[in-house]
């Protein structure tokens, strides 16, 4: 029988009601000859009672930031919850089903807490379940280090089991339901008109993903890409066909394939002849990196050096320029609008047509970069929605 890995988000085993949905998405794999091996998430989002949100508002700031790995801890509690609580309903409809934290699936982790990397995956327990006819439910977001120390993968990182257990079972697809019906040319709570993208590259989505789009987590797009497995994002809700990510196209034809967008970006702009005198100005992308300041949207000027780096580290790069004397400006609650498509590779003039769609509309543009498939143009977060919609419109 071939396996295949069935991940549900947390909208999807919220509750009572949208679980059944779930069991019968599980039913019918079964019903197919699959073996399912499920990953769930945390059920529910913020405010709910068991999600990774709730979990995380019962401890304190100052606690979370000293104790990453006390934190992996009580957050990994979520998933288990669901596991168990999805196990004892499929039970009732006479699937025989066993809950599994990430460690007894076998997810052997680094110790990098809050944002563990997966270093192996030992997966004889799973394959035990599977021979004797029994769904394994695993927790996703979570592994175990090779001490015993309950690690998470990063927020969202529920996807990126799925992938991994895909390519370590050499599974047939990986199934991410969730609540949209695929992954969209923009997120459908921005653009009312956003529409499905049915067949997309590995490339592709992994920009999306890596440049904000929430719907799938680009870890799990690069595991799954290095496997070679089929990677379909549906909804739960219904029956539609969904996005089906692998390696048929390559190549797509067309120039935009959608908008993302990434908020809580510092623009930081620091010019030479403020700083003439500084031997520090000379060293300033070093300086940044020993105190782990990431940052991009780098231009490098003879007169100025312009970057972003997150809104969150604003306080760490004010208190270092201040202490080596450097004077700087910079402009806060900025967003970075990422314009993907493959299909934009040469073809003169989408930069231009960009800029101009915004400026019609009086949307400022702080900077641009470009790659091979995206476009970046950083805004004002006040104009962020705004600016999608103007772009979609004009491209979609
Ligand atoms: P889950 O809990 O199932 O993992 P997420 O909330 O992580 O779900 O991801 C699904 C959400 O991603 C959608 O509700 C949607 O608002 C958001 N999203 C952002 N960009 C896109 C996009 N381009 N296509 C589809 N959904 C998107
Ligand atoms: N529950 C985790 C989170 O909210 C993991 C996930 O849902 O993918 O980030
Ligand atoms: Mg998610």
């Amino acid at each position: 029988m071939e396996i295949i890995i069935q991940k549900f988000g947390g909208t999807s085993v919220a509750c009572n009601e949208k679980r059944k949905l779930v069991i019968d998405k599980i039913k019918k794999a079964i019903e197919n000859n699959y073996s399912p091996v499920v990953v769930v998430s945390a059920m529910g989002r913020k405010g709910d009672p068991y999600a990774t949100d709730t979990l995380l508002s019962l401890v304190h700031s100052n606690f979370k930031k000293k104790n990453a790995k006390a934190v992996d801890f009580l957050i990994s509690c979520g998933e288990m919850i669901s596991s168990a609580v999805l196990c004892s309903e499929l039970e009732m409809q006479g699937i025989k089903a066993a809950p599994l934290t990430g460690g007894q699936a076998g997810i052997i982790t680094d110790n990098s807490f809050n944002s563990a990397s997966v270093k192996k995956v030992n997966e004889e327990n799973l394959l035990k379940l599977l021979s004797q006819g029994i769904v394994p439910v695993v927790t996703g977001f979570q592994g175990v280090t090779e001490e015993g120390d309950i690690t998470t993968l990063g927020r969202g990182g529920s996807d990126t089991t799925a992938s991994i257990l895909g390519v370590a079972l050499k599974a047939k697809e990986i199934e991410i339901y969730t609540d949209v019906d695929g992954i969209m040319t923009a997120d459908p709570r921005i653009v009312n008109d956003a529409f499905v993208i049915s067949n997309m590259s590995y490339n592709e989505v992994f920009q999306f993903a890596d440049q904000g789009a929430k719907v799938i987590h680009p870890r799990a797009v690069e595991a799954a890409m290095r496997g070679n497995i089929p990677l379909i994002i549906k909804n739960v809700l219904n029956e539609s066909k969904g996005t089906i990510i692998d390696n048929s196209l390559e190549e797509s034809n067309k120039i935009i394939t959608g908008i993302t967008h990434t908020s809580g970006r510092l623009q930081v702009i620091v010019k030479a002849m403020n700083n003439k005198n500084n031997i520090n100005y000379k060293h300033l992308l070093n300086i940044l990196a020993d105190k782990h300041i990431s940052i991009d949207l780098i231009n490098v000027f003879p007169e100025e050096k312009i970057f972003t780096i997150n809104e969150e580290d604003k306080f760490n790069l004010i208190d270092t320029f201040k202490n080596l004397d450097i004077i700087f400006n910079f402009e806060d609650k900025c967003s970075k609008l990422a314009i993907i498509g493959s299909g934009m590779k040469g073809v003169p003039g989408v930069m231009a047509s960009i800029l101009e769609s915004l400026n019609n509309e009086n949307i400022e543009v702080l900077q641009t970069a470009d790659s091979y498939m995206t476009i970046w143009c950083l805004v004002k977060t006040e104009n962020v929605e705004r600016a999608i919609n103007i772009l979609h419109k004009k491209f979609m």
